[in-house]
């Protein structure tokens, strides 16, 4: 089968980290595998004066790992171009436009065209605006639009963008990244869900008793400290990946495990969450920043102490949460959320606790608890499933033990499984926006976060509050105990 995709691909950003770290190693996967061959060209510009020979030497240096051999990777190179372009100049479009038309009929690409802006937001409204006016968006073939996060920093200023980004580009042919949404693991919900009777039958608020979602990172800001200061957890993490997380664990089953069907229940899902009150706020959500501290030996600076970061700055590093949502399936269940930076250990997974048996036939006066049954989603760095159950202790009497029903994929499958971003960019020459965020969802996402976020700002928080190294600050278990609950995941660090 002929599987080979046919497109221009307008890298704006091209010399940037995210080009060069995700984009290109992508693109030569896609090619190694067949569905980039002959018919296909990049185009890579920013302000910078490269040459195209440069250009081509920088791509090779970040496929150096992947390629077979030097000869596979200078054929795939000599598909990029370069144009030095700064995207606020009316002029430089029509160079572009001139060496995409030049690279159409070289390549036959058919005027499908994909562009990519692997730049500041900021940029996203002129870039779009300029590809209409200076029309570069062609009448036949595709065009299609692939965006970075972050989406605007509040509802107001994400619509703004949204409307000079839709007066160029259909809603159909813009294409949001979340890169969670790319993860095998995270696709996998779907199939826990509608391919086990044993899960879906239970998959409401008569069996469930919590869902936890945890994204801990045990990096601390990095480099990145000047974005992170406007940015924030919740902005940075809430508002996007965890709230598209909730989305697929609560939506109905779709009709068809189809774009527009799985948007349809997503969307419904993100309306039944609750929307706090500015007072409620403070309930079900909390806040932290981390501190400095020592582990064997090693300082590990606090977030004040990290480079472009305020010294008094009260920018959140950690969130945890309470989601509610207001429907007949999950009324009553929460959903509790955590994401932070400086933890004790990097993962992402999602814990369901299944509601305990009436009584405990196993303990003496019936009424001790029986750990409950959790399945667990291992979504990075680990990828598999786990199923906490009950089973009897070997021996005399009838005591119980836990037991781990675990599925982990091989280290080889994962490092196999496509990466997120690769995945994603051959869902968009295909057309699939499954995996990607409609506009309906993220103005739902900021309608949510930005009630929180204007309930924060009102309120000094007492930073920094968590030691680096640890599981974050005490009222994120406070959050949870209050409930009579625990965070499920609890890494010792060992
Ligand atoms: P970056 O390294 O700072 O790259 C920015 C790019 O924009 C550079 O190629 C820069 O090149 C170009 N540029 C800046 N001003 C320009 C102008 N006026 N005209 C033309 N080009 C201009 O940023 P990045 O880390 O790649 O991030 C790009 C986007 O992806 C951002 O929206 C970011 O939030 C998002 N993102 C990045 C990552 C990541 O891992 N890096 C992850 C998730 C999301 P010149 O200086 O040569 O002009």
């Amino acid at each position: 089968m002929n599987q080979e995709k046919t497109a221009l691909f307008t890298i704006f950003g091209g010399t940037g980290d995210l080009a060069k770290r995700k984009l290109y190693p992508s693109l030569y996967r896609l090619y190694k595998k067949g569905f980039l061959k002959e018919h296909f060209a990049v185009i890579g510009t920013a302000r910078r004066e490269w040459t195209n020979d440069y250009y081509r030497e920088i791509v090779m240096e970040t496929i150096k790992d992947l390629a077979d051999s030097t000869e596979e990777a200078t054929k795939f190179a000599s598909h990029f171009y370069y144009q030095a372009h700064n995207v606020t100049d009316t002029e430089h479009y029509s160079e572009l436009k001139e060496l995409s038309t030049k690279l159409d009929e070289k390549y036959q690409l058919e005027n499908n065209r994909i562009y990519y802006l692997a730049m500041s937001p900021n940029f996203f409204g002129t870039i779009t605006e300029h590809l209409k006016a200076e029309e570069l968006i062609t009448n036949d073939g595709f065009n299609r639009l692939i965006i970075e996060k972050p989406f605007g920093h509040d509802y107001e200023s994400a619509a703004i963008l949204n409307d000079q980004i839709r007066a160029s580009f259909h809603e159909n042919q813009i294409y949001r990244i979340d890169h969670y949404l790319g993860k095998e693991m995270i696709q996998n919900i779907s199939a826990v869900r509608f391919a086990n009777a044993i899960f879906e039958s239970m998959w409401n608020n008569r069996y469930i008793d919590n869902i936890q979602i945890t994204l801990s990172e045990s990096i601390g800001v990095e480099e990145r400290g000047g974005y992170y200061e406007t940015s924030g957890a919740l902005r940075d993490m809430v508002q996007n990946h965890i709230l598209q997380v909730v989305s697929l664990l609560a939506m109905e089953p779709p009709i068809e495990l189809k774009d527009e069907e799985i948007r349809e229940e997503k969307i419904k899902a993100l309306r039944s969450v609750r929307i706090f009150k500015p007072e409620e706020v403070r309930h079900y959500f909390v806040r932290g920043q981390y501190g400095a501290s020592t582990v064997h030996d090693e300082k590990s600076l606090g977030y004040r102490e990290e480079q472009n970061v305020d010294p008094a700055s009260q920018t959140e590093t950690f969130v945890a949460g309470k989601v509610m949502i207001d429907n007949f399936r999950w009324a009553g269940v929460p959903f509790y959320i955590r994401t932070g930076k400086k933890l004790r250990e990097k993962g992402t997974q999602i814990n369901i606790q299944f509601k305990g048996m009436p009584l405990n036939l196993f303990s003496e006066d019936h009424t001790t608890p029986q750990e409950p049954n959790v399945l667990t989603i291992y979504i990075q760095p680990t990828e598999g499933f786990s199923l906490q159950l009950n089973s009897k202790k070997i021996g005399q009497g009838l005591e119980t033990e836990l037991l781990n029903l675990k599925h982990k994929n091989s280290a080889e499958t994962s490092a196999n499984s496509p990466e997120a971003y690769e995945k994603l960019i051959l869902d968009c020459l295909n057309g699939d926006s499954t995996n990607f965020t409609h506009w309906d969802e993220v103005a739902q996402s900021w309608k949510f976060v930005d009630v929180i976020r204007q309930a924060w700002n009102k309120e000094t928080p007492e930073f920094p509050n968590y030691p680096s190294g640890s599981m974050g600050p005490v009222c994120s278990d406070q959050l949870l105990e209050k409930d009579g609950f625990k965070w499920f995941w609890n890494p010792t660090g060992e």
